[in-house]
């Protein structure tokens, strides 16, 4: 037997290089082929099968009766074979005729051997062949002989792809397996179909033979240096601001690339004679055979991260670095992402971008507000999405369902257009109520504003017929900057946003950064936050930072010349905090006037009520605030502990529990008593089962995503509020167990107009 498995590698594939090169039919060569590895591997019998007609037929034989070559063949999961080519597994075998999935074909005079070892020949990430090796002692074969078959079948596929011997659309396994439906969480509405596009693409490795082993050695080294640097300084950014969960990411990101194991792993298939780019795949094919068998959830997860770094650094290696966002979309696309930050959505082009689905996600995160803002739908916890979808293939996205679709067949597409085609109907009929006011049966008027953060978002006043801007995002912004924002364009923007809007109002927000929210170019490494939701975010930062705030209220002063402003601060946790961002845009104010700029006819101050222990100073709050905003999406996280981007979270509470609801009942009451107008902005009074719940326990002013002006309308304008209030009154007093249960049937009785 050979002495190393590299040695007897790099012999295979001196000879394979040479016959690749030799003129001859593609048959001839694969003749060559098996000759070849059985007299290096000094092996009876070495066969290649490959997939035609969506069977697995033996098409180059040493050792077994040529009769059988173009003769004998399997179906996928049919004996050994078949099972190795379906489960993309290694089988290493000392008697294979013990082994359950065994079938005997006589054609092939097998009998006489007992051993068998066979790999999957990989092409794209699918199985288009397998190549096997049998003795007739039964003996098992030494790991670093499997890995040289490994590097083999790697070279291999290369060959059969460029000569055509395989038919490279056709599907085996999950992935490929025709047309898949996976349910996740829906996050933002809406239906769109387009091409899935990897928002960090995958590389597809062509050259596989190393011309020069050290020099493919030191592109490996050079590729991990710069890969460990990024996940360094990946982390430094992570400490401000980001989720606990992307830093547990990062953690095992750092393990991983610290790992020795992998390193010398990469190092041995370079040893072999593969280039630097086929040595990290044929590592990372081992670590997903691995990840097919592994069923502890947990380990799975990790697997994934390690199939991920070893993602980024094959892109390194190649020096296909950029995001999709960077490289351009071609068409109609469907991005595809483990999970995404708000900053890397906005990078992209919305004419072109049609949805997206997560692998993680949650409601309330911000990259899914982001979504909602750029009206692009989106699915999230579609685990593996990045391996049941190949790139460049079709998919189907129905954010209303929480559904996709990969490589759907034809019923399904035309089931798809049939929904799509209603949800179209149902947007036209929103359209239609454009004009009409969003006033109950009973006259309650509503007052439905809209929540903007972009340039252009401020046509979507003119496209819902809302009432103003209840929440402008000041923060956006500084998200698709690369640098921090100066005063000159926020003052353009904002002048920009009112210029648009008219005589409707607009409610700026000053920034709220932090969180989920992170500026890279913004960092403060004394923040060590272990929950960054909860830590020096949004008026805590800007409090500290005053120089950004008060550039950025000299910028809204100037933009609201001659107007009234309406500014309002975030994550106000005690009244003096308030007391200390009004002061400093007062002085803003009085250094403008002294200066003669042009200056607000009024300044309206208004405080958000996020943070639960404001409500308990309300009494103080409130007679010095103009008013309230409630930030549903934040206050809902700190009132039941439950972070607000965790999706294991996401489905857990509901925003109809009475705890809220109450909670919400009496800051509606006390504000009603002092006279302060009470607005509600956050995620939840955008829905319209959510919104009619509020009506009932007395909020009667939302700020909502434009794409629900229409749904909160139409539901508004078929309710009697009345009879909700009364509604709500009752349950509130003894809850039932299934809160939304109770009012949806409810609802349906009393004839509400639902979705
Ligand atoms: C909220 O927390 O509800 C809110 C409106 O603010 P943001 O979602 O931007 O944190
Ligand atoms: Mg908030």
């Amino acid at each position: 037997m050979p002495t190393t498995a590299a040695t007897t590698a790099r012999e295979i594939l001196t000879g394979l290089h040479q016959v690749m090169a030799r003129r001859g039919s593609a048959q001839a060569k694969l003749d060559h082929v098996v000759d070849l590895i059985a007299a290096a591997m000094k092996s009876e019998v070495c066969s290649i099968y490959l997939l035609r007609d969506n069977l697995l037929e033996l098409s180059a034989t040493h050792g077994l009766r040529k009769e059988a070559v173009h003769v004998t063949r399997l179906s996928l999961g049919e004996g050994l074979v078949g099972s190795i080519a379906r489960e993309n597994r290694i089988l290493n075998l000392a008697e294979a005729a013990d082994h359950p999935e065994f079938v005997y074909r006589p054609e092939t005079g097998e009998e006489r051997f007992h051993s068998f070892a066979g790999v999957p020949i990989i092409h794209r990430e699918q199985s288009v062949g397998v190549l096997s090796v049998q003795h007739a002692d039964p003996r098992g074969y030494e790991d670093l002989e499997i890995e040289a078959l490994q590097t083999v079948a790697m070279v291999l596929s290369e060959l059969i792809a460029s000569a055509r011997l395989v038919d490279a659309t056709r599907r085996n396994t999950q992935r490929d397996s025709g047309a898949v439906r996976v349910v996740g969480l829906k996050l933002v509405a809406g239906m769109a179909r387009g091409v899935a596009v990897f928002h960090e693409p995958r590389v597809i490795v062509h050259h596989t033979v190393a011309e020069d082993t050290e020099a493919e050695r030191a592109r490996v080294y050079a590729a991990f240096r710069r890969m460990r640097e990024q996940i360094e300084n990946m982390t430094r950014e992570a400490e401000f601001g980001t989720s606990a969960d992307l830093r547990e990411v990062l953690a095992t990101y750092k393990m991983f690339a610290y790992d020795e194991g992998w390193g010398r792993r990469i190092n041995e298939a370079i040893d072999s004679g593969l280039t630097a780019e086929a040595a990290i795949e044929r590592v990372q094919q081992r670590t997903r055979a691995r990840m097919r068998d592994i069923d502890d959830p947990l380990l799975k997860e990790r697997m994934h991260d390690l199939d991920d770094l070893a993602n980024r650094l094959l892109r390194i290696v190649s020096g296909r670095m950029g995001t999709a966002a960077q490289t351009g979309l071609a068409k109609d696309t469907v991005l595809i992402a483990r999970n995404l930050g708000p900053a890397e959505l906005l990078e992209y082009d919305r004419r072109r971008l049609k949805a997206v689905v997560l692998e993680e996600g949650s409601l309330t995160a911000h990259v899914t507000i982001v979504a909602r803002a750029m009206g692009v739908p989106m699915v999230g916890r579609i685990g593996d999405i990045r391996h049941i979808a190949n790139e460049g293939e079709p998919v189907l996205v129905d954010g209303d369902m929480g559904a996709v679709v990969v490589r759907p067949t034809r019923t399904l597409s035309a089931t798809f257009e049939t929904r799509m085609a209603m949800s179209l109907r149902r947007r036209a009929e929103f359209a239609a109520i454009r004009a009409l006011p969003p006033e109950t049966k009973d006259g309650t008027r509503i007052t439905l504003m809209v929540n903007a953060g972009l340039a252009d978002d401020a046509a979507a006043l003119e496209a819902t017929g809302a009432d103003g801007i209840g929440l402008f995002r000041t923060e956006f912004q500084f998200l698709i900057a690369a640098t921090l924002p100066g005063r000159e364009s926020q003052y353009r923007l904002y002048k920009s946003v009112l210029d648009s809007a008219g005589d409707k109002p607009v409610v700026f927000r000053t920034l709220d950064i932090g969180g989920d929210k992170a500026l890279p170019y913004l960092q403060d490494h004394r923040d060590e936050s272990e929950n960054p939701a909860m830590g020096w975010r949004a008026l805590r930062l800007s409090l500290e930072r005053s120089t950004l705030m008060k550039a950025q209220a000299r910028a809204l002063i100037e933009a609201a010349g001659g107007r009234v402003l309406r500014v309002m601060f975030p994550m106000v946790s005690e009244p003096w905090e308030y007391e200390e961002a009004r002061a400093l845009v007062e002085k803003q104010l009085a250094w403008a006037t002294a200066a003669k700029k042009p200056v607000p006819t009024r300044i309206e101050y208004g405080a958000m009520l996020e943070v639960p222990s404001l409500a308990e100073m309300l009494d103080l709050l409130l007679p010095r605030i103009d008013f309230l905003s409630i930030g549903t999406n934040d206050l809902t996280q700190f009132l039941f502990a439950a972070d607000r981007a965790d999706p294991r979270l996401a489905a857990r509470y509901d925003w109809l529990s009475p705890a809220i609801l109450r909670f919400l009942r009496r800051v509606a009451r006390e504000a009603k008593a002092a006279n302060v107008p009470v607005r509600l902005c956050g995620e939840m009074g955008g829905r319209p089962l959510e919104a009619m719940a509020l009506i009932g326990i007395g909020i009667e002013n939302f700020s909502i995503t434009p794409a629900a002006v229409g749904p909160v309308k139409a539901m508004v304008r078929s309710i009697d509020a009345a009879a909700v209030r009364a509604k709500l009154e009752s349950l509130l007093a003894k809850p039932p167990r299934d809160m939304r249960r109770t009012l949806t049937e409810w609802a349906k009785k009393q004839g509400v107009a639902l979705d």
